[in-house]
């Protein structure tokens, strides 16, 4: 007797439920309806798309008439898809919405007859010092299944009393090393007067982050035809970074990887502070590679392992590292360098499983678009020494 009641009261109720989740639905679509028409108008008027004080305004609202169960932490989350989901729609195919943010930007870097994925390394001097320093260098992470090599050429050095790179010769070392032992070649370029010689000679250009918000450089650079390396600023927030990034790409950039290196933080343990949720965070929000400096946020040699273990098991396509023969003579960054030894064990030392960890985050992140390129090939940079 019981049972049968109870049969009864469940068919009821999930009943209830689908005529329920039905009305949502529509509310849902109504809701949208709305918001595409709102951002049409935007559009009109040349008002950007989001406007997050309204968003947070109208959180707040639902929050001051949440009357439960919904708990507030639920009631948060729900909403904020119902916004990110709004936005997205609203943004697909319209003229305005950023180009950065385009599901055919899903795929990873490729330069100098490589690709920045996998377990990658970008490694290398803070800044090249001399042909024997250079070549001595590339030799060992040639050896080691490295395939981008980094080296300072034009140094943006905080004191001007600092040691300020070898500027233009240093261009042609790079090249050089990079000929000799078949490695792709990165560096940053500091003015816009240094674009054609660098492009010339060197596969990857690099922004660093003092320069993140010179637009002027930005703009050359993406007319230059080279894939850019886009450090985070100092003190960016995410969507200024994508910012930065938008400005190569409408100036001709066809690749672009963002890197992050942390941000300034009160704490003086680390140099800086290592943003790692900025790694999920951009790929949900574009289909750019982005990658992980874990030698200039840290600012120190003994927490790198665990650091770029961290950044690959978050998604990072690859991971950045200064490394120098002898890094206590080094005339820049000397405290962060790593020895070729350790370099090695460190590599050693992350677990080559990482990258595939990262694949399935990477999937499991809510986002409407199909595939993630960047994390496409498991195939390590790295090969077991
Ligand atoms: C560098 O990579 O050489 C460098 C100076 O880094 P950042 O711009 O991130 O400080
Ligand atoms: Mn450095």
């Amino acid at each position: 007797m019981h049972g049968t009641a109870n049969a009864e009261r469940l068919i009821s109720l999930r009943t209830d439920v689908e005529r329920l989740s039905l009305d949502i639905l529509r509310l849902l679509n109504h809701r949208i309806r709305a918001v595409r028409e709102i951002g049409t108008l935007k559009i009109a008027d040349g008002m950007p798309l989001r406007d997050r004080e309204r968003e947070e305004a109208l959180l707040r609202r639902l929050s001051a008439d949440n009357e439960g169960p919904l708990d507030e932490p639920a009631m948060r989350d729900v909403f904020h898809r119902i916004l990110e989901a709004g936005v997205r729609l609203v943004r697909s195919g319209r003229p305005d919405g950023l180009r950065v943010e385009a599901d055919e930007l899903r795929r990873p870097l490729r330069a100098g007859g490589h690709t920045l994925d996998g377990l990658a390394y970008v490694a290398g001097p803070c800044a090249i010092e001399s042909e024997a320093q250079l070549d001595a260098t590339a030799a060992r992470l040639a050896a080691l299944g490295v395939r981008f090599l980094r080296g300072g050429t034009f140094k943006p050095r905080t004191s001007p009393y600092s040691f300020q790179g070898l500027g233009a010769p240093a261009v042609r070392m790079l090249r050089d090393a990079g000929e000799r032992h078949g490695l792709a070649t990165i560096t940053e370029v500091t003015s816009p007067t240094q674009v054609e010689l660098v492009a010339e000679h060197v596969d990857v250009l690099q922004v660093g982050a003092r320069n993140m918000y010179n637009y002027e450089l930005l703009r050359e650079l993406g007319r230059a035809g080279r894939p850019v390396l886009l450090k985070r600023g100092l003190s960016a927030t995410i969507e200024e970074w994508l910012l930065a990034a938008e400005h190569l790409s409408v100036s001709g950039a066809e690749q672009i990887v963002l890197c992050e290196r942390g941000i300034r933080g009160f704490d003086r343990e680390t140099r800086f502070s290592l943003d790692l949720s900025s790694v999920p965070v951009l790929a949900q929000r574009t289909g750019l590679p982005v990658m992980v400096d874990v030698s200039h946020a840290a600012g120190r040699r003994d927490i790198l392992l665990p650091l770029t273990r961290a950044a690959f098991a978050v998604g990072a396509c690859a991971v950045m590292l200064e490394v120098h023969p002898d890094p206590d003579s080094a005339l820049s960054d000397a405290e962060q360098q790593l020895s070729f030894d350790a370099f090695e064990a460190l590599v050693r030392a992350v677990p080559r499983d990482l990258a595939s960890a990262a694949m399935e985050l990477a999937r499991a992140l809510p986002h409407p678009a199909e595939g993630r390129a960047h994390a496409t090939s498991a195939g390590a940079a790295i090969s077991a020494p």
